[in-house]
């Protein structure tokens, strides 16, 4: 991470436990963002409610985004509530949308974005509303994830409007496992914005993956996303024995990411016996 202005100086504590962060490097602070949170408006298990009641009182989140799959109605919730209760953090409005070649994070949007669409079509509607295009989990087969060959074919688009601004390289659940190293060695050569998100489906897990930038507002996370100042970590850390077993098979019955996950086995057991 030669050059990263993170980095430089003084380093930002990486290590986790959240609440006790210390972002401090050559006098500028650093906010602490978690731009990929699902409430239970989609498959998530937390209201949005109870969502922001806990980044105010159990986190030192400075900008949060609810996103949703394919519906940007918890988003809204969540600006309008932040309005009403004057929290001291800000909320960006986005949404998780499914394209045919994976899931993409829209955020910065007013309107929802179109899903099922080309992955082409998807990243051309999200930039023509002024939104950010940030792609979670990449090349990960426990849920519906844009590949590396999707990737380079949009990067390498001579089409103006055909860009990706950032790319999660830290998710903080499963399917992270499988694509956060796939995600960094990638952003090695690509050198997009690297983004941190938890991807909490559960009110616990909520700051476990972060995003640092300079600043402290929804405003100066996206100077940082599109200058690719921003920096991933891991955040506080979440065990699902926190959350309990009926939450998690609750949580699996509204999840999308069980259904793909099984046909992705199912298909590749089927072509193993095929081969
Ligand atoms: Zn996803
Ligand atoms: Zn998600």
């Amino acid at each position: 991470m030669k050059g990263d202005p993170l980095l430089l100086g003084q380093q930002p504590e990486k290590q986790l436990g959240g609440k006790h962060l210390s972002l401090s490097s050559e006098g500028k602070d650093y906010g602490k963002a978690d731009i990929h949170i699902h409430s239970s408006v989609g498959d998530g298990m937390a209201a949005v409610s109870a969502i922001l009641d806990f980044v105010e009182q159990n986190t030192e989140l400075d900008v949060i985004a609810i996103t949703d799959h394919d519906s940007i109605e918890g988003s809204y919730q969540a600006g309008e509530l932040a309005s009403k209760r004057g929290y001291r953090f800000q909320v960006v409005p986005g949404m998780e949308v499914t394209t045919v070649e994976g899931h993409l994070l829209a955020l910065y949007i007013e309107n929802p974005v179109p899903s099922f669409r080309p992955l082409e079509e998807t990243v051309e509607a999200i930039h023509a509303q002024g939104g950010l295009c940030i792609v979670p989990h990449p090349m990960s087969w426990l849920t519906d994830s844009i590949s590396r060959r999707s990737l380079e074919r949009i990067l390498s688009s001579a089409e103006q409007s055909l860009y990706i601004d950032g790319i999660e390289i830290i998710n903080a659940t499963l399917a992270g496992s499988i694509s956060n190293r796939r995600a960094r060695n990638f952003n090695c050569k690509h050198q997009l914005a690297e983004t941190g998100g938890s991807d909490a489906h559960f009110l616990a897990a909520v700051g476990s993956g972060l995003t640092l930038f300079p600043g402290r507002s929804a405003e100066e996370l996206r100077q940082s996303l599109l200058q690719r100042t921003t920096q991933a970590i891991n955040g506080t850390r979440f065990r699902l024995n926190d959350v309990g077993p009926l939450q998690i098979v609750r949580q699996q019955l509204k999840s999308r990411a069980f259904p793909y996950m099984i046909r992705h086995i199912w298909r590749n057991l089927f072509r193993a016996q095929s081969l």
